[in-house]
């Protein structure tokens, strides 16, 4: 699991720093959390398959964090996608895109709404789940939390082999369930299979007030992403904008038993933005400051 920064500043692009904009690559495929103004440029300049992304995630409806979707979405159509895509997002997306796209993509959207003020669930597979949270913003925003599941029981081939165990079971063997042979002997799971590796868990903490409110969905994550908008210089500033600091997101971090923190979407106010990682690491020891390019292994 490795999470790409493709853009890390606030609601206007500055110094060089592009709007909200991260891709997860979670292995078999990769989703793509927010989309702010310049996107696939930033895609392009970090050499991301971004054919690769079913899954689109979006928090909110402030423009720095979907204006570089609608181009993103005509360009897979030019680069011959047909396969379709599902977007999360806050209901009115649907009509923002229709709006602007004056001919028929020859893939098709797939929508679906995060309810406002709910947390959902919105994708559980095999090897995923991904699941949406409240956050506190002027108009309904979500942060997602997306886990890896890894703590699935590893079969030991020579005792399944040994026992006759049926290729129909092997699913039910990594899920736990012990094997009852046709004679009616039982088989104890732990005895065909080892225990597996602990899930991987990243959760996006979008733009934000903050709340603890949060807290309960980011319980032991191995990495957070926390909006930093503003410093502690500016506090009112960010309580008034519903914003956050950077000490407020390491406080959050620290609250959650996370492993690590990333924090962006900076204000244009600020050029250098080692202030953010001093009032950060002052709170919580793990924290990277997001800038476009950065990948992260998630561990
Ligand atoms: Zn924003």
């Amino acid at each position: 699991m490795t999470l790409t920064i493709l853009g890390c500043n606030g609601a206007l692009p500055a110094y060089g720093r592009f709007p909200t904009c991260q891709i997860l690559d979670v292995g078999a495929e990769m989703f793509l959390i927010d989309c702010g103004e310049g996107a696939q440029i930033k895609m392009q300049q970090y050499k991301v398959r971004s054919n690769r992304v079913n899954h689109v995630f979006i928090s909110h409806l402030h423009g720095d964090h979907f204006f570089g979707l609608i181009g993103w979405l005509n360009s897979q159509a030019l680069l011959g996608r047909e396969k379709e895509l599902h977007i999360y997002a806050n209901e009115k997306l649907k009509a923002i895109i229709a709006i602007q796209l004056e001919w028929q993509l020859p893939y098709q959207i797939i929508y679906h709404d995060l309810v406002p003020n709910e947390s959902q669930i919105l994708l559980d597979t095999d090897k995923y789940e991904v699941i949406s949270f409240p956050v506190m913003h002027s108009v309904p925003t979500h942060g997602f939390r997306f886990t890896v599941k890894r703590n699935k029981r590893m079969m030991i081939s020579d005792k399944v082999r040994e026992c006759e165990v049926p290729q129909y079971f092997y699913k039910k063997l990594t899920l736990g369930f012990d094997y009852e042979k046709a004679n009616g002997e039982i088989i104890k799971n732990e005895i065909l299979t080892t225990k597996g590796k602990p899930n991987l868990v990243y959760a996006y903490c979008a733009d934000t007030l903050y709340t603890e409110t949060i807290v309960p969905y980011l319980q032991n994550c191995n990495l957070i992403y926390h909006e930093a908008t503003y410093c502690n210089d500016q506090l009112d500033k960010a309580t008034a904008r519903m914003h956050s600091t950077a000490e407020q997101a390491a406080n959050i971090a620290k609250l959650s038993n996370a492993n690590q923190l990333v924090i962006g979407h900076y204000s244009s106010k600020y050029k250098d933005i080692s202030g953010h990682l001093a009032e950060a690491n002052a709170v919580f020891e793990h924290v990277v400051l997001a800038e476009e390019g950065l990948s992260i292994e998630v561990k």
